[in-house]
């Protein structure tokens, strides 16, 4: 598929310059939203790897993962697991809840792959007795390091209440996730996720928020073992945009298919 690279202003539904920039992160910015409790995430086409070691641009990187996490978002929603997202609202602009962002990043194994291979001398792809959940303390100066459950008490970044929805939100994610992924001969090596609290008066709650898109996963595809995930950028195996566009080919997730955008509205 090709993309064309337009300036980034003609993609937006409002402008930037009149919107306050919350947080820019490698691959996506937050914006405030429109109404209170609510921010604009927008889908850079940055890809970054190694704590930013190495970095390029992929033109539709951006498109694609904007469509791809609203798919797994949707479908989350859809079958009771929270998500922090409300509605797409353009090709790289999705409408997503505000929440306080667990400073933890939260892996998801089913195969060993990766960190987690190298650090236990396992070979890639080796299938694990069972999903293994690890959790990485979110600070890139750090390289998100590797903790436990001791390190995220003893700090104070989750309760043990949060440890125990944050394991459940990713064993279900992991569940829905394989399942989908399986049905289009896709293998579900590993994924990570970010979780955010969200207060409904005096209750609170953990919801998935971030992304879910194959720079987040590891996809390989069953037959052939391709890699169709962010290590084609990582290991320098080829086109990014085209594996990623396979796995959105699969789903029936294209931009082509993309609902027709609201109609602008005329402001009196
Ligand atoms: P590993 O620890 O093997 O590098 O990564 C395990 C899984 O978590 C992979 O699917 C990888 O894409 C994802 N992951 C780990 N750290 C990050 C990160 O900082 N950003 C993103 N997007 N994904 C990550």
């Amino acid at each position: 598929m090709v993309f064309s690279r337009r300036p980034v202003h003609m993609t937006e539904s409002f402008p930037m310059a009149r919107r306050k920039k919350i947080y820019e992160g490698k691959a996506k910015i937050l914006y405030e939203g429109p109404e209170p409790g609510t921010m604009v995430q927008y889908f850079k086409d940055d890809a970054t790897a190694n704590n930013a070691e190495k970095r390029d641009v992929i033109d539709g990187k951006g498109v694609l993962n904007n469509r791809l996490s609203e798919f797994f978002m949707v479908g989350l929603n859809a079958i009771g697991v929270p998500t922090h997202f409300l509605k797409r609202l353009n090709m790289r602009e999705q409408l997503v809840r505000q929440c306080d962002i667990i400073p933890l990043e939260v892996i998801v194994r089913n195969f060993a792959a990766g960190t987690m291979a190298k650090r236990l001398g396992i070979e890639e792809g080796t299938p694990l007795p069972r999903p293994i959940v690890e959790y990485c303390y979110k600070d890139d100066k750090l390289g998100d390091p590797l903790v436990t459950e001791e390190h995220i008490a003893a700090f104070g970044w989750a309760s043990q209440q949060d440890m125990d929805d944050i394991l459940s939100l990713a064993l279900r994610v992991n569940d829905f996730m394989s399942g989908l992924m399986y049905g289009v001969g896709i293998k579900l090596v590993d994924f990570k996720i970010e979780v955010g609290r969200v207060y409904d008066g005096d209750f609170q709650r953990l919801i998935v928020a971030d992304e879910i898109s194959p720079d987040s996963c590891r996809l390989w595809d069953m037959e052939t073992g391709r890699k169709l995930d962010k290590d084609v950028f990582r290991r320098d195996l080829g086109d990014l945009a085209d594996a990623y566009t396979e796995v959105a080919r699969r789903l029936g997730v294209m931009p082509a298919n993309a609902t027709p955008m609201e109609k602008p509205k005329l402001i009196n």
